[in-house]
């Protein structure tokens, strides 16, 4: 038994199918710079990587030679036995505490919350538009804002007026929410305890903190959109919104030039001119004084939202890194957790060093609070998802 997981964005289509019981990765692939002059499309099956140049017109063509290539390359979908395709959504509102099963209704429920993920459902809804015509299972839709639904008032309200915020349906929204899930179980599961009060460090492009207990989440650092919170590869995180208003006034940036700005050319790139943390520490490491800045920013909002969480759930059990940064990075691990050092935190470097792709404690036998890090798996959270629903 398979499911086929499908990330559609506006102009490339990530899949791999996924052995919901096993976790084992299949296959795996992408089709991008759909629209464009000359498109691409990578297939990877058995070891083996198929790269494919030609037009793709639109996301229906870009599928279509997908499943060709299941057949020709492999794995045929007649020995797939593909029981679900799994899609990614970004913003399922106030509509989905859960996945769901998608039939035109919760289709058109995606298309009205469009005006809340304009980067994202739009791009989403053509995938599962031509998905659904091409394969005759269910389809499910799994939202990244779906653990965050049941967030409580006072983590998911902003202090605006009433009005304007229900009027435009502005609250606390999330995102990641399929790893803050993953990850947060899967810390439950291997210290086989639910009573945990946990906090879990999103570290990758995109970055994001949730706070968790028993299983529930209580906050996070998105909001909105995924532009609130940590300092992101490209994204400021939180940021004074009066900002705004000046760069508008004085720079006379309209609003679409600070959404590029804030979103596309902020964070570490916009501070050190490298998005990737790996080329922020290779600067910082040849003496580059905006990079050692720009890591101690990063450092400082992380302890912020720990400090925070920390107060906002009574106490704290367990702090989890994942995602590239979370998962590679023990330089950015040590530094945030030696910060920690007044609140009993302990790790050990030497366990901290390994590289490995298992879940591990990093922390020591004496530390106040268990230090973990776990990859994530937003693919196999979202097959496993499918799967249960089905
Ligand atoms: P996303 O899914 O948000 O695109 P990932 O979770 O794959 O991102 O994380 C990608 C990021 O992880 C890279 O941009 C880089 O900053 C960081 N990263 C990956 N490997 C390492 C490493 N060894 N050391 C530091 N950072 C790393």
């Amino acid at each position: 038994m398979t499911v086929l997981v499908i990330n559609s964005g506006s102009s490339s289509i990530k899949y791999q199918l996924v052995d919901p019981e096993s976790g084992a990765s299949l296959a795996s692939g992408l089709v991008e710079r759909i629209g464009e002059e000359i498109g691409h499309i990578e297939h990877k099956y058995n070891g083996e990587e198929i790269n494919i140049d030609e037009t793709i017109p639109d996301h229906g063509y870009g599928l279509r030679k997908v499943l060709d290539l299941f057949d020709s390359v492999g794995p045929k979908l007649a020995d797939a036995n593909i029981k679900a395709v799994g899609h990614r959504v970004v913003q399922g509102g106030k509509y989905f505490s859960k996945a769901a099963v998608i039939d035109d209704a919760v289709q058109a429920k995606i298309e009205e919350l469009c005006p809340l993920a304009p980067l994202h459902n739009p791009a989403h809804l053509k995938g599962i538009e031509v998905a659904r015509e091409l394969l005759n299972v269910p389809h499910v839709a799994v939202f990244d804002t779906a653990f965050f639904q049941q967030l409580p008032a006072e983590a998911a309200v902003y202090a605006l007026d009433r009005e304007v915020a229900e009027k435009y349906e502005i609250r606390r929204y999330g995102a990641h929410g399929t790893s803050h899930k993953y990850i947060s179980e899967k810390v439950s599961e291997i210290l086989g305890r639910n009573d945990l009060k946990q906090i879990v460090l999103h570290l990758g492009n995109g970055a994001s903190v949730s706070a968790v207990v028993n299983g529930h989440a209580v906050d996070t650092s998105m909001g909105l959109t995924p532009l609130e919170g940590l300092v992101m590869g490209t994204r400021t995180g939180d940021i004074d919104p009066a900002v705004v208003f000046h760069l508008q006034r004085v720079a006379g940036m309209s609003t679409d030039e600070v959404d590029t700005l804030f979103n596309k050319k902020s964070g570490l790139k916009g501070l050190t001119g490298d998005n990737d943390m790996r080329k922020v520490w290779e600067r910082a490491d040849s003496g580059d004084a905006n990079a050692v800045e720009a890591l101690e920013v990063y450092v400082h909002r992380l302890l912020h939202y720990i400090g925070a969480y920390t107060a906002v759930m009574g106490g704290l059990d367990v702090i989890t890194f994942t995602a590239g940064a979370g998962e590679n990075d023990d330089r950015l691990r040590a530094a945030v957790c030696k910060r920690l050092a007044s609140f009993g935190i302990a790790i050990d470097d030497s366990a901290n060093a390994v590289r490995s792709k298992e879940p591990r404690t990093i922390s020591t036998e004496d530390s106040s609070v268990r230090v973990m890090v776990v990859p994530t798996n937003e693919e196999l959270a979202i097959a496993q998802q499918a799967m249960e629903l089905i």
